[in-house]
């Protein structure tokens, strides 16, 4: 259930229900909106009603929240949330956030050049995978720390802040060390242990939707992450496996306003995974952008056909460069910036 106050609720009152909220062995979790106060009830309360909380002092209204998930919803938190990264990238807000890198960090050039072209085009992140899932053992794994060191270096030069992928629960605290967005990725969407451990590493964390998953499971992924405290994540639709052939996957863009109306965290499009072709990226990007998505997560690389992993949904520098000025046209149609 959540807990909305008095708008002229003071603060020894707020503390009083919080207090009540903790006797009964459940989590309070604050939300402080612009107009008023929202305490979100977290725990097993099966059996426990509004009843001990209607009457404290302070108290306007008990809403159940329906969902299973509650503090990824909407009813607990009506205003979107906004992740700031560094002095000047906020992501959640009118300016639409672009990440874009190669699949996988692969050379010190390569990502080097990469992230000065990216960021020539308006870019505002640097994405790049250190730790690769691949669906064979005997594809390229990635580059691990030095991986990372290479992302931190383009960071340096670029000022870009970096995404990059973690795929184990003992591989946060080290990832986390170099990135500013931990990536959760498809294949790890439901490894809840890996979703608490990013929930305790004090950095934004980006959530991939699985590729069989609902979007309510992404939803309650989401739930593992804000309940430990960490009210940093983003959800990301990255196509999902269909009966379809002629694309990759199938990218779900109905999941962007059905998110946006289920749940104030920012919502992130990946056309690249989402078709798997570079011709089809352009306008899916586009579209994406009318759907509503505050982000998008682009795969470019300096060589696409030499690319180590996704060559063939990877856009050249010339085609990046391409397609962020349509999607510059495209945001302003729908009222926001990028
Ligand atoms: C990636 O971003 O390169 C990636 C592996 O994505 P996903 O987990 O969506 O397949
Ligand atoms: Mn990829």
């Amino acid at each position: 259930m959540i807990i909305v106050l008095k708008s002229h609720a003071t603060p020894a009152e707020r503390d009083g229900i919080i207090q009540r909220i903790e006797e009964l062995g459940l989590k309070p979790h604050v939300s402080e909106g612009e107009e008023r106060t929202i305490i979100g009830v977290v725990g097993d309360d099966r059996g426990i009603d509004a009843g001990p909380f209607e009457a404290l002092s302070g108290v306007d209204r008990i809403v159940p929240i329906l969902r299973p998930y509650k503090l990824a919803s909407r009813d607990f938190k009506p205003d979107a949330t906004r992740i700031t990264l560094g002095n000047d990238v906020v992501i959640g807000g009118p300016k639409i956030a672009v990440m874009a890198g190669p699949c996988a960090v692969e050379s010190r050039e390569q990502l080097l050049q990469t992230a000065r072209a990216v960021k020539a085009a308006g870019a505002t992140l640097l994405r790049g995978g250190a730790f690769k899932p691949r669906t064979s053992p005997y594809a390229f794994q990635g580059m691990a720390e030095d991986g990372l060191k290479l992302l931190a270096e383009a960071r340096a030069e670029t000022g870009l802040p970096i995404v990059t992928e973690v795929m184990s629960p003992g591989d946060v605290e080290l990832v986390a060390k170099y990135a500013d967005v931990l990536q959760v990725g498809a294949r790890n969407m439901q490894n809840f242990n890996l979703l608490r451990e990013c929930g305790s590493a004090g950095k934004p964390v980006l959530i991939k939707r699985g590729l069989s998953a609902t979007l309510e499971e992404l939803c309650l992924a989401a739930e593992y992450v804000l309940a430990q405290g960490n009210r940093q994540v983003m959800l990301c639709e990255r196509g999902i496996r269909t009966f379809e052939k002629a694309t990759r996957n199938t990218l779900d863009l109905s999941a962007v306003p059905v998110l946006k109306e289920w749940t104030h965290l920012p919502i992130v499009a990946d056309p690249s995974h989402g078709t798997g072709k570079r011709s089809l990226v352009p306008s899916m990007t586009l579209a994406s952008i009318a759907a509503g998505a505050d982000a998008l997560i682009i795969e470019v690389h300096p060589n696409p056909e030499r690319a180590m992993s996704d060559g063939p949904q990877s856009l050249t520098f010339d085609q990046f460069t391409k397609l962020m000025q349509q999607a510059r046209a495209v945001a302003a149609a729908v009222g926001r910036t990028l």
